[in-house]
């Protein structure tokens, strides 16, 4: 911000012509102009990296998250003003359900309080639970590992294809044994995982299918939306998420029956037309104001995501011939994926050896934020805390868990998680510029890397 701050004031009375030709590097031009810099429109004049004390391709902020309008302003404040704030006295809630099935073109929907407990809601009504096993994806928020655990059941990792950052479908049989109960894909970064294989082999091997498509809102496989693939699909909407309450989630499917539990579970266990309270139950209620702002947020979720789409096609465009950059591949039969993070692989070998977190801190020093975002989470201690729990103990033998601990192995997974390199969703909503300015950088880091590499060593 002071580096533009201070170019501002040295542009003083110099023409706007004077100042750009006076300018050492297209990038400074570029800051002070607001254009693409002059090396990325074919001069490729690079430019010192702003890590070693150059000026950075980008000084603004990108947009920033969540959006809200004024129109959310009323229906919030009619809910807090009328005292019917939970579903039992309203209609907000409802509504919404009403809303998001018919968007992904499910027969039902309901809201609950988070991802994770429209997870746990999905894993309960298809009877997952104690001593039962779960295939799922390592490469994933570490939500989809803990509802696994908090079940009592055993999260069996099949392998993560590095190229896809998804669950390698090819990985998955070769774990299904008969304690086998459920396989949980997760769309990761919305990328939708490879459904047609998915569920093949669970019907095969008479398998239910939990969709994690907690960011994967209004992303398609074969035309149709992920979360309506499979038996149940959750979704969460807490505040970075695409379509955002704070707190919020849903599960949604095609089977009423099965809808019908899940209604009926997620509400202390009120069973429609009965009465008392004949099944279990547990209360993960939406409230009325969190539904009133995804009423209002849904509203953008359609036009914000074809713009995030045509922002990361154009970036994808843009650096997928800079040497050791590796954009994600989509599977075959993706008709839509979404972008909560643009995810691509970090290859530091062409890069004269520049390991990742110096390439990350560069491109941030670019001003542009990146991540490497998921870990081999599954060596963090928490895999062995619920092992080595009471609960865990009494519920599977010693040998299935002494088994169970030699078999966690995923190098697609490791490999993965040395070379992600990934933006989060709100830099894709701006103009195509900003999109500009990420390959720019990336471009201009590859172009210095000696020098990154040398300032390294000294
Ligand atoms: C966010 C998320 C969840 C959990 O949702 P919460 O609403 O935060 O509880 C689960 N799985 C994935 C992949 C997520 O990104």
């Amino acid at each position: 911000m002071s580096d533009n701050m201070s170019l501002r004031g040295q542009r003083g009375n110099l023409t706007r012509r004077q100042f750009l030709a006076s300018a050492s590097t297209g990038t400074i031009a570029a800051v002070v102009a607001g254009a693409v810099p002059a090396y990325a429109q074919g001069a490729r004049k690079a430019g010192k990296c702003a890590i070693l004390g150059g000026t950075p391709v980008r000084a603004k902020r990108f947009t920033s998250w969540p959006i809200w309008d004024k129109n959310a302003e009323k229906p919030v404040l009619e809910i807090l003003r009328s005292g019917k704030w939970f579903r039992g006295s309203g209609h907000v809630v409802e509504q919404f359900e009403e809303k998001y099935a018919a968007l992904l073109g499910a027969k039902r929907c309901v809201a609950v309080m988070n991802g994770t407990n429209a997870l746990l809601t999905a894993m309960h009504c298809l009877d997952v639970g104690v001593g039962d096993e779960v295939i799922v994806s390592p490469y994933t928020f570490i939500a989809t590992y803990n509802v696994i655990l908090n079940s009592t059941a055993l999260p069996v990792f099949a392998d993560t294809d590095p190229e896809t950052f998804l669950i390698n479908p090819d990985t998955i049989e070769s774990k299904i044994n008969d304690n086998t109960r459920a396989i949980m894909p997760v769309h990761i970064f919305g990328l939708p995982a490879e459904m047609a294989k998915i569920n093949a082999i669970a019907k095969r091997r008479n398998l239910k299918v939990i969709e994690d498509a907690c960011q994967a809102w209004l992303a398609e496989f074969g035309g149709k939306k992920c979360g309506t693939l499979g038996d149940l699909g959750c979704f969460s909407f807490q505040e970075s998420k695409h379509l955002p309450s704070g707190e919020g989630g849903a599960v949604v499917g095609n089977d009423e029956a099965l809808m019908d539990h899940v209604l009926a579970f997620h509400n202390c266990g009120r069973v429609k037309g009965k009465s008392g309270y004949p099944i279990v139950g547990h209360n993960r209620r939406m409230t009325e104001i969190q539904a009133a702002i995804l009423l209002n947020q849904i509203e953008r979720l359609e036009a914000d995501t074809a713009k995030r789409v045509e922002n990361a096609n154009y970036l994808t465009s843009k650096i997928k011939d800079i040497p050791g950059i590796i954009p994600h591949r989509l599977y075959e039969g993706t008709t839509r994926a979404v972008y909560h993070l643009y995810p691509m692989r970090y290859k530091a070998e062409q890069f004269n050896g520049l390991p990742r977190s110096r390439f990350m801190a560069a491109l941030s020093a670019e001003g542009i934020p990146c991540s490497s975002v998921y870990g081999p989470q599954y060596n963090d201690g928490l895999i062995e805390a619920a092992l080595t729990s009471r609960s865990f103990q009494r519920a599977f033998p010693k040998e299935r868990l002494d088994r169970y601990r030699a078999e966690l192995r995923c190098p697609g997974n490791e490999q993965l998680c040395q070379e992600a390199v990934c933006f989060t969703q709100n830099l894709l909503l701006g103009p195509k510029s900003d999109m500009d300015d990420i390959a720019n950088a990336i471009q201009k880091i590859y172009e210095n890397r000696n020098e990154l590499v040398k300032a390294q060593k000294a």
